[in-house]
């Protein structure tokens, strides 16, 4: 789950990071009145879950109160990547001197938390990676020890942070790397860390992405949730305790279990088709939860054909059939379905879906290809 720039200050502030915290606006009179409580030159910042604000127009200065009206204005109602701006921040402007990256990336590969950190802020840094790679630092931390002082002071140096400014910098570091830590994050990120022309250290943009694993031991956090910005279809199946991912191919997919879902899906690729989704439906399937199913993967215009690839095991396979027929008769929508069903009872739920005109098969191979024909 990513969080909002406001957002991701309130944690890195609350862990000691230097910033200008501003206030929130969804109006351009919110905003004015924002910039008269704060006083002097503001930045007014679109609240988007994507990268490059700055390069689409969604961060603009303001001198005065009726200028920061003007530009949250402009800001407020923009489209920026495909998403309509609803939220700006206005913040203390601040005078820049240098521009410096520093990140906390949860590297799978490296099996560690890893220090990400470049002098050539202010641009994002995959751009950097391209064309100066040695301009980064990549700096995998102990998963046990965690940051360590010397590895703070080596990453400055790298940085290039002036020395007046070297304890300020541990402070970020630590910070940083304690809400990393104690919000379960995968991604934390300072893209401005600036120096200010009076010799001031601050955090001016911040963007954290939380581990959705961990969402259930953080009920603070999970309420920072933007529903504005996350499909429909993921928001309906998170309601309905399904694991679903939209993608978008035209076969939509139900199954029991991860494995067997990501199985099904490259079967699904292997026989030339593509799949609409990923979509774990849990232990049990039980009719409600079948048709909850069924809806969010019709929602999906571009679906032509359903896969349904059940293992029967403490489950039943024709309470499961029953299950499907019953939910699919309750449908706005209708497309080919093909059905799988394997284990336990599993000749007991043939004439079930027999009966109910519904396409069987009995490898998976078998019904990955009935499928990709079925959306043909
Ligand atoms: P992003 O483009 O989505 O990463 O948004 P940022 O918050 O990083 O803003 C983009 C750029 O706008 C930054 O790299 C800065 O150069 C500039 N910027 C942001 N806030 C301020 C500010 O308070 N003062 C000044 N002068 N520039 C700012
Ligand atoms: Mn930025």
């Amino acid at each position: 789950m990513k969080l909002q720039e406001y957002r991701s200050k309130e944690i890195l502030a609350r862990h000691g990071v230097p910033l200008l915290a501003g206030e929130t606006a969804t109006t351009p009179a919110e905003a004015r009145a924002a910039a008269e409580r704060i006083g002097g030159a503001v930045v007014v910042k679109a609240q988007v879950l994507v990268g490059g604000r700055g390069k689409a127009g969604g961060v603009k200065l303001a001198a005065t109160p009726a200028e920061a009206e003007a530009r949250a204005g402009d800001i407020l109602g923009m489209d920026i990547k495909g998403i309509t701006v609803q939220t700006v921040l206005v913040a203390p402007a601040a005078d820049i001197a240098k521009e410096f990256y520093l990140g906390l990336i949860l590297d799978r590969a490296a099996r560690a938390i890893t220090v990400i950190a470049s002098a050539e802020g202010g641009v994002e840094i995959e751009e950097t990676a391209k064309t100066n790679p040695g301009a980064i630092l990549r700096l995998p931390l102990h998963p046990l020890l965690g940051l360590q002082e010397f590895e703070t002071r080596r990453i400055g140096f790298f940085l290039g942070i002036p020395a007046d400014l070297r304890r300020d910098f541990a402070t970020v570091m630590r910070g940083l790397y304690a809400a990393f830590v104690e919000s379960d994050a995968d991604l934390a990120e300072i893209n401005p860390l600036v120096v200010t022309d009076d010799g001031r250290l601050l955090a001016l943009d911040a963007k954290i992405t939380l581990d959705d694993s961990a969402l259930p031991r953080h009920p603070d956090l999970e309420a920072m949730r933007d529903l504005n910005e996350e499909e429909p279809s993921e928001i309906a199946a998170r309601e309905a305790g399904i694991s679903f991912i939209k993608l978008d191919g035209s076969i939509g997919c139900m199954v029991n279990g991860a494995g067997l879902a990501m199985t099904t899906m490259d079967l699904v690729k292997l026989a030339g088709g593509e799949p609409a989704n990923f979509l774990d439906i849990g232990g049990g399937a039980k009719a409600d939860r079948v048709a909850a199913a069924f809806r969010i993967i019709l929602d999906d215009p571009n679906v032509k054909a359903i896969l349904v690839n059940i293992f029967g095991g403490i489950t039943r396979g024709d309470e499961v059939a029953h299950g499907i027929v019953e939910a699919r008769s309750q449908l706005h929508r209708e497309v080919p379905m093909v059905v799988r069903i394997v284990g336990t009872n599993s000749d007991e739920a043939k004439p079930i879906l027999a009966r109910a005109n519904l396409i069987t098969a009995d490898s998976l191979d078998d019904a990955a290809a009935k499928a990709v024909e079925a959306a043909r």
